[in-house]
């Protein structure tokens, strides 16, 4: 029923101007959509939490749009473009992947390709080059759907145990998930990995930004000051030394951040980072170091058959969705 009415509302707003006059007074604005796994819908199904996953088909309507409506970059170079006061005739935005999975190699970067786009991929630096997962995959897997479809575990059990891994303390956690780790687990397919140095390599070469996404994932509040450090100070070395260019934008695990997280994060090095605060950009109000991102769900993003929605898209980049429909 929600999705009715959103979606209703979308081609209202689009065929009644409704939608292009907010799209004129957001201009000046920054937006920056937040993606994680691009993954085909069987295996989006599949995953503990689908909500983190477009179809390779979403993410192929949503650059046609973004190709043909807006001005597209890295944000590192968006944001540089934005704060010399550069402003163009269509909406500036962003697009980027958060953690680096070997999928964004598969199915994100050939779609990019295509249209001409370059996006931010923010990556896990610890987990660069080996067969380990993100913490909350393993969590997320032992609790979530199974692979088999008669699975008596899914999305609401996952979403709960990984609830209660983001309570726990980081020490607490990691011994959580050592044990968890040593059960018996599913074979670990590549597209779950973290993408290796040798791609991060070819996607710094093709004009993609780098940026990272700590070395292992925690939620940076949680950290003690030296933990901290090395988090953003370590990733920032290794990942520059990889991609072979200076990496300059960190993107907060979970979107979680605080005044001191904000102040280390400018102390190692980097010229600006990401949260998961929703909402556009406003340069008289911006904080560089807490940049607000559109979280991408593609089903909030459809219409009443399911499909990608151009309208949803617009509403969702130009702030419009928020203004009518909240948070959610
Ligand atoms: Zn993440």
């Amino acid at each position: 029923m929600k999705s009715l009415i959103r979606a209703a509302a979308g081609s209202f707003a689009a065929r009644s101007g409704a939608l292009s006059a907010f799209e004129r007074a957001a201009r000046g604005a920054l937006a920056v959509l937040c993606y994680h796994r691009v993954l085909p819908e069987a295996e989006r199904a599949r995953y503990h939490t689908p909500d983190l996953v477009v179809t390779p088909e979403t993410l192929r309507a949503h650059c046609r749009i973004l190709a043909e409506r807006y001005t597209v970059a890295p944000l590192g170079t968006a944001l540089a473009a934005w704060q010399r006061g550069e402003v163009s005739d269509r909406p500036l935005v962003a697009i980027t992947f958060d953690d680096g999975y070997r999928d964004n190699m598969r199915y994100a970067a050939p779609i990019l390709r295509a249209h001409g786009l370059r996006a931010t991929f923010y990556v896990i630096a610890g987990l660069v080059d080996t067969d380990e997962q993100p913490w909350y995959d393993i969590v997320g897997a032992a609790f979530g759907p199974a692979p088999q479809e008669d699975s008596a575990t899914g999305p609401a059990d996952a979403a709960a145990a990984l609830e209660k891994a983001k309570r726990l303390a980081p020490a607490e956690r990691a011994a959580w998930v050592a044990a968890l780790r040593s059960e018996p687990a599913s074979r670990v397919r590549d597209d779950d990995l973290i993408m290796t140095s040798g791609q991060i390599r070819s996607l710094a070469d093709e004009g993609h930004e780098i940026g990272s996404h700590s070395m292992t994932h925690p939620l940076l509040t949680q950290c003690a000051d030296d933990a901290l450090a090395t988090e953003m100070g370590a990733s920032r070395e290794r990942l520059s030394a990889i991609a072979g260019r200076a990496v300059t934008g960190l993107c907060y695990p979970n979107g979680d951040h605080d005044s001191r997280v904000r102040r280390a994060a400018a102390a190692a090095g980097y010229a600006y980072a990401a949260a998961l605060d929703p909402g556009l950009n406003d340069r008289r109000t911006a904080d560089v170091f807490a940049l607000r991102r559109w979280f991408i769900a593609q089903g909030r993003l459809a219409d009443s058959r399911g499909a990608p929605s151009d309208a949803l898209l617009r509403m969702e980049l130009s702030g419009l969705s928020r203004r009518l429909f909240g948070r959610a």
